[in-house]
């Protein structure tokens, strides 16, 4: 990527990109009160976090992400085919090779401190977010952040409703893989079947929610299309996230995107965002040529593992710094964070959904 591609206004990118999207939130719930309410409280809070950013970024030389990607459970129900959390080592089945995990009390910590530096995201992950509800309870009370919880949609029933119902910042994303032979051949016999139940529940009590989907070059077009958007609209959902596959099982390399379908899927998600504008697209990694290059290490967010280690990214699990001992801002200036933006490594070329899986071994020999 030439140094012209990697000069982009960041921040300002993402802070629009934030004010649309809470923009379209706040008319997507206008019919919740409770919930517009919540919303026109975000969007004032956003502002003063923009400002806040800003601050940090003049007078401490400090880039502050607009979100985080926080792992919180070791433990899953399902076990999907290239799942990237089993791959390295977040989900594990046997006690033995599980990693600790941080206490609810210590994910408050983080967050609160996250939410005084101007960062109101965190999606939350796994493993399954919802087999930990003790950490979820703690982190509802972080009132100054959003967090949309990416779930596998089997656990959500009565209490899960009372849950979602009570605390608004948290918003159920419920992953589906677009058909349901599709989901049920990745996911599970009858997963699909109970995400939809799931879906329905939520929809029922009017609550903001959405979906999360690996795109692969199999199924883009698909889940792309007009007709499988009026479905998902069907179920209730006001937002849609597009999650690119990596290929973390061997063998698995040829579901993974090259440029031309990079490109092509943002035309694709134009087109959505014009012909289903009550509905909020977001892609990730997303077009990082537009970005100016891979938004980890902090450029646009950080992962928090399970035991509290600050990584680039999920799909970069690598570390040589603990959030739960040093705090979200010292992490932030990780000597890993500082090596890989040093060398450009976000700006380094690549095929397929994401820079630093495919660079692992030179960053893996970046970590003291
Ligand atoms: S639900 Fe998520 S964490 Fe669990 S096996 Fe499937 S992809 Fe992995």
């Amino acid at each position: 990527m030439t140094e012209e591609q990697t000069k982009i206004d960041l921040g300002a990118y993402m802070n629009q990109s934030i004010r649309n999207i809470m923009a379209k939130a706040y008319k997507n719930m206008l019919s919740n009160p409770r919930e517009a309410k919540f919303a026109y409280r975000m969007q004032t809070l956003f502002q003063k976090s923009e400002k806040r950013r800003k601050k940090m970024q003049e007078t401490e030389g400090l880039e502050v992400p607009p979100f985080l990607i926080s792992s919180i459970s070791t433990t899953c129900n399902l076990h999907c085919k290239g799942c990237y959390a089993r791959s390295n080592g977040i989900a594990e089945d046997r006690d033995a090779n599980r990693k600790e995990t941080l206490s609810g009390e210590q994910w408050k910590d983080i967050f609160t401190e996250a939410a005084d530096m101007g960062i109101n995201f965190s999606l939350i992950a796994g493993g399954e977010p919802l087999m930990r509800k003790d950490i979820l309870e703690h982190i509802a009370e972080v009132k100054d952040m959003i967090f949309p919880v990416f779930t596998n949609g089997t656990l959500i029933g009565p209490s899960y409703m009372e849950f979602f119902k009570k605390h608004l910042n948290m918003v159920p994303i419920i992953s589906i893989e677009g058909t349901a032979l599709g989901t049920d051949e990745r996911r599970g016999m009858g997963v699909f079947k109970r995400a939809m139940q799931s879906m329905e529940m939520l929809k029922e009590e009017d609550l903001f929610f959405g979906t999360s989907i690996t795109v692969t070059t199999e199924n883009y077009r698909y889940v792309t299309s007009p007709e499988f958007i009026d479905k998902l609209r069907s179920y209730g959902c006001k937002i849609v996230f597009y999650v690119e596959y990596v290929p973390t099982e061997a063998g698995t390399e040829h579901l993974a995107f090259g440029d031309e379908h990079v490109t092509e899927m943002e035309s694709l998600m134009a087109a959505r965002r014009n012909a289903h504008a009550d509905i909020i697209f977001l892609s990730f990694p997303g077009d990082e040529k537009a970005l100016g290059g891979c938004l980890a290490s902090g450029r646009g967010f950080f992962h928090i593992g399970p035991d509290g280690s600050a990584e680039p990214c999920p799909f970069s699990p690598f570390s040589d710094s603990n959030v739960a001992t040093m705090g979200v801002r010292k992490a932030l200036q990780s000597p890993l964070f500082r090596k890989i933006r040093a060398a450009k490594a976000l700006g380094w070329e690549h095929t397929g959904g994401c820079t630093l899986f495919e660079h692992r071994e030179e960053i893996e020999k970046m970590v003291v």
